[in-house]
């Protein structure tokens, strides 16, 4: 290779590598394009350091200068397109005219909320949360509760059973009973979670529910105590005005009554969100029977107790105005947010 050739060959390469160089279009081309002229095996700058050798020795000083010019501009170019290419890559992640992504913030339930409230009301009167298990024998949600074999009652009470023995508690009141097994008298228990039925999802219905209960036995408890305590209760939740008791039935209470409060919509002079009535119902509560204290192994001589229980998921549907009761198992962000606090 004369002068000449080797002089036209770099003047070839410088050409081709600044073209490549500036065509480059991401950081990935140009490293491409870095290789194949710059790379220290096999680049064509490499190549051409390797031409000199078969260069003549009275040409080599202005042959080796050229090379050191190609190879000083060619670094030189492919770092300036770097930095370019560096610059428009941080400038897009980094765009600080961009308005700020709001961050969603997750919010508790609705039913969450009341059952929370109503906990809160209660622990200021010394109750304490008492939980148990969902699937139970048939003993601790009907037998130990009086419900006697084949009693009507139990219609109401159509679950779902399990393989053997157990079955979905369908209230619960199996925590009463466990509850008096364990701990002696005075008790004030509230217990809150899912009971199971064999209802229809519709509307009005569910066929897994969250039921709050509680629970109230020591000596000398009477019917004056479970209705001032409701009272107080319906007036701090309700900010209810007046309250009023309806004779009722459940096996496990006697006497047993449904409480209903005044409808703060209007006053009690009846409109449709208490369907003309002028009262709303909202628990159900009478005094412990005898034969559940015994069933736990509570002496009823010496004790006497006083139980409610309520649905939390339909005082959240009076409480936010929810049309139907399926949109509280929805988990639909849409509709949590209107509610979240
Ligand atoms: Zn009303």
């Amino acid at each position: 290779m004369d002068l000449q050739q080797y002089l036209t060959e770099a003047a070839a390469v410088e050409r081709e590598a600044v073209a490549a160089f500036d065509a480059a279009p991401d950081a990935a081309a140009l490293e491409a394009a870095r290789i194949a002229f710059l790379g220290d095996r096999q680049g064509r700058v490499k190549a051409l350091q390797e031409s000199l050798k078969a260069i003549a020795k009275e040409d080599k000083p202005a042959a080796g200068k050229r090379f050191n010019e190609v190879r000083t501009r060619l670094e030189s170019v492919h770092s300036a397109r770097r930095s370019s290419l560096d610059h428009v890559t941080s400038a897009a992640v980094a765009d600080l005219t961009l308005p700020a992504r709001r961050q969603w913030r997750g919010a508790k339930h609705p039913v969450t909320l009341v059952i929370e409230e109503i906990e809160g009301i209660f622990r200021e009167l010394g109750f304490t949360i008492a939980l148990g298990p969902d699937a139970e024998t048939e003993w601790y949600n009907f037998g130990a509760l009086n419900f006697p074999p084949n009693h009507p009652a139990l219609d109401a009470h159509d679950t779902l059973y399990l393989e053997g023995e157990g079955l979905l508690r369908t209230h619960t009141s199996p925590v009463q009973v466990r509850t008096l097994q364990t701990y002696a008298p005075p008790i004030r228990v509230l217990i809150p979670g899912y009971a199971y039925r064999r209802d229809f999802f519709d509307a009005s219905h569910a066929p897994a529910f969250m039921q709050i209960e509680g629970l109230c036995v020591d000596e000398g408890i009477s019917f004056v105590d479970l209705k001032s305590t409701l009272n107080l209760f319906a007036e701090r939740f309700f900010g209810a005005a007046r309250t009023r008791f309806r004779p009722s039935f459940f096996p496990f209470t006697e006497p047993s009554a449904e409480m209903d409060v005044q409808c703060g919509i209007c006053g009690g002079g009846g409109c449709p969100a208490c369907k003309g009535t002028g009262w709303i119902e909202i628990l159900g509560s009478g005094m412990v029977h005898p034969s559940v204290l015994e069933a736990a192994g509570v002496d009823s001589e010496r004790y006497t107790g006083w139980a409610f229980g309520m649905g939390p998921a339909r005082i959240a549907i009076s409480r936010y105005g929810i049309p139907d009761i399926r949109i509280l198992y929805d988990s639909d962000v849409r509709f949590l947010e209107q509610i979240a606090e």
